[in-house]
């Protein structure tokens, strides 16, 4: 009797000692696990993250160069200064999004960043127009990459942030850079001598 009620005695107490270890454990400050995010899809964003930063750097290039006195297109500088302020807020939405979800990586930006191709002149403004236009097109490509893998990783809030608030406003900007592209084009087919200067003015409206 007494041996019976001290082994009950024993496996209460071990039980409440496995309790109190498992609370501890729950207890623990919140890590990356509680918010059971998809790790490849996170380490994509910050890799994106670099893409869009890279980005507001080569608008930086490109309206620098716009607005040096040999060039001299203050309404391109004005677009392109204000393009690579866009691409600056998609960066930080991205990694405030990373940070929401918990991703507790120190190192979440870049160690250095530089215009893409590390070019800082161009021939023309429709020169620049065009590498512009291209880099936003591997941007959309690169924003499907991540809305594709994270779907089939089931990471539905990241799919759903991503084509919410940037898939739209993506396709948005690569339209209105294909539309300055086709006005200038046309303005030059028009009046070659004229048309930088006029499409300048209508962007500095
Ligand atoms: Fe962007």
């Amino acid at each position: 009797m007494e041996l019976k009620l001290i082994s009950g005695t024993f496996l209460l107490v071990l039980v409440l000692a496995t309790v109190a270890a498992a609370d501890s454990q729950l207890g623990n400050k919140a890590s990356a696990k509680d918010y059971a995010f998809n790790a490849t899809c996170m380490e994509k964003v910050q890799e994106h993250i670099q893409r869009e930063f890279g980005a507001a750097v080569t608008y930086l290039a490109m309206g620098a160069w716009a607005n040096h006195y040999t060039v001299q297109r203050p309404g391109l500088a004005k677009f392109f200064f204000g393009s690579a302020s866009e691409e600056r807020q998609h960066g930080l939405a991205m990694l405030n999004y990373l940070r929401m979800r918990g991703h507790n990586s120190l190192s979440i930006l870049p160690a250095e960043l530089k215009p893409i191709n590390e070019k800082y002149e161009w021939e023309s403004p429709m020169d620049a127009l065009r590498q512009a236009l291209t880099m936003e097109k591997d941007i959309t490509r690169f924003i499907k990459q991540i809305i594709n893998y994270c779907t089939d990783a089931e990471d539905d809030h990241l799919v759903d942030y991503f084509i919410t608030d940037f898939m739209d406003e993506q396709l948005r900007g690569q339209r209105a850079l294909a539309g300055h592209i086709n006005s200038l084009r046309g303005l030059l087919n028009k009046d070659p001598a004229m048309g930088n200067w006029i499409f300048d003015n209508k962007l500095n409206a």
